[in-house]
């Protein structure tokens, strides 16, 4: 067993991290730009600041190695909830059998903030810029409901006013998550709804339709786009989110640096890829720089939405009305609808152009996992650990865990850290679906894939006229 002075890692306030790490300059191959769906040409700024706050649309494509973190929002992450804590995982080891100090497990724990997930981290930002910007109202959707909630959540803080779109399979499934972005001063639609024109089209056919992220964005972006002084809210897959996120990473690395521990396997799940990004991306420049040219990065997706491991990397509408931008991105198909696995989270058709990016280079891998050793994972991590992880956060642990029973078989010393990015107390209906026999695993075949890539409306853009020959 570790020693016990690096159980729980933890920082001051005055610790807080004072810059996010923008990984844009760092990147082998130069970023896509966003683009319009209307003409296939990049997005011109007064368009973006038409959709995002302004000072996202600036960070975006800032090509700054660095960006200052506002006093006024290390204030209030200092005030809420931050710097999250550093745990050894001491009870999983064990529970693996694991002794000693050759192998350790390390998570950073995001479930500590007030909603749950590492979510409020773009959602304070993105709710201060608009407030400075004096923009009224922020609208998104909301898969499992935890972006939702830390958008409320951000949105309370400061007087703005939140309009959410949660798709309706979660509506029904996490109906505590819809409670708790109302107790925030939320509006709460479930998606397709009757409200905007990309909805109506699912709605009239089928009142009770699952809905998918992708028809969640697009009604969320139609409600935005109806006010000048509201604006569209992501809580995922863009440049600027990944961004707010490397605070989670920023916080790790000076964690780790405090015990003397050097990673050597870092660990996220991936839905639109901001937790696994604003975990890594602090780390992915020290191993470009070759400060840390062995570590692994591994990021984990549902095997009923593997976007990176089986999509292809191309360009794509980011929502299923093709109304939101065009990004270049691993990508399952706009149309694709996944099953209604319990990780809501996970649920969306591609993955961060930045993520895409660094997975083609081969700077990090992508593996997959089922719903039910995920689910079953949870309980052992919760019984060794004590807290009870979200369905999507479960795929963290289960890889960690199979990293670690790796090492040991195989007789090497490693150090595992993984982000541990939201807890699972309203997601309490997979566990328990687990527990009375009736959770199901999901595995996409091969010929849906194809079926929704070679949809003759997926878009084409011309990337020679992207990059003005050098
Ligand atoms: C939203 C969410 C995810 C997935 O989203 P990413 O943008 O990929 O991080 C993962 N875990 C939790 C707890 C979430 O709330």
């Amino acid at each position: 067993m570790g020693n016990n002075f690096e159980a729980r890692i933890l920082l001051e306030p005055g610790e807080l991290p004072k810059e996010w790490v923008n990984i844009l300059p760092d990147l082998p191959t130069p970023m896509t730009p966003l683009v319009s769906p209307m003409d296939g040409k990049p997005v011109p700024f007064e368009m973006a600041c038409a959709i995002f706050p302004k000072e996202c649309v600036l960070q975006e494509v800032s090509t700054d190695p660095i960006i200052p973190i506002p006093k006024d929002l290390r204030e209030i992450f200092a005030r809420t909830y931050r710097p999250t804590p550093l745990h050894r995982a001491l009870g999983l080891e064990k529970e693996l059998g694991i002794e000693g100090d050759d192998i350790k497990i390390f998570y950073k724990n995001e479930s500590v903030s007030p909603t749950g997930s590492h979510k409020p981290n773009t959602a304070i930002a993105q709710a201060y810029y608009a407030k400075k910007e004096g923009v009224e109202e922020l609208v998104t959707e909301t898969g499992a409901g935890q972006w939702g909630s830390g958008l409320s959540f951000g949105c309370n803080l400061f007087g703005v006013k939140c309009v959410v779109y949660m798709v309706r399979a979660s509506f029904h499934q996490k109906p505590g998550r819809k409670i708790l972005m109302r107790a925030f001063n939320a509006e709460v639609h479930a998606s397709p709804s009757r409200f905007t024109e990309s909805g109506k089209k699912f709605y009239e056919k089928d009142p009770e339709h699952p809905g998918s992220l992708g028809i969640a964005i697009s009604e969320a972006v139609e409600h935005s786009l109806r006010s000048d002084k509201a604006r569209y809210s992501l809580g995922s897959v863009v440049n600027f989110v990944l961004l707010h996120q490397t605070i989670v990473g920023q916080e790790t690395k000076i964690q780790l640096e405090k015990v003397g521990a050097k990673p050597d396997v870092l660990i996220g799940c991936m839905g639109g890829g901001s937790n696994f990004g604003g975990f890594i991306i602090p780390f992915v420049r020290d191993k470009l720089n070759g400060t840390l040219s062995d570590l692994e990065i591994i990021g984990v997706e549902p095997k009923a939405c593997p976007s990176v491991c089986k999509g292809q990397y191309r360009w794509d509408y980011g929502d299923t009305a093709k109304q939101a931008p065009i990004l270049k991105m691993h990508t399952l198909g706009h149309n694709f609808i996944p099953s209604p696995i319990h990780a809501g989270g996970l649920r969306y058709h591609g993955i961060a152009p930045i993520i895409s990016n660094l997975y083609n280079n081969k700077i990090i891998d992508a593996v997959m996992h089922h719903q039910t050793e995920i689910i079953e994972v949870g309980l052992l991590f919760a019984k060794a650990e004590g807290i009870l992880p979200a369905p999507e956060t479960a795929h963290a642990v289960k890889e960690a865990m199979v990293q670690a029973l790796k090492a040991k078989e195989n007789g090497e010393k490693k150090t595992i850290v993984f982000n541990f990015s939201g807890h699972g107390f309203f997601d309490l209906s997979a566990y328990k679906e687990y527990m009375t026999g009736d959770l199901k695993d999901y595995e996409l075949p091969s010929e849906e894939i194809e079926k929704a890539l070679n949809d003759p409306e997926m878009p084409t853009v011309d990337e020679s006229a992207l990059f003005p020959p050098s």
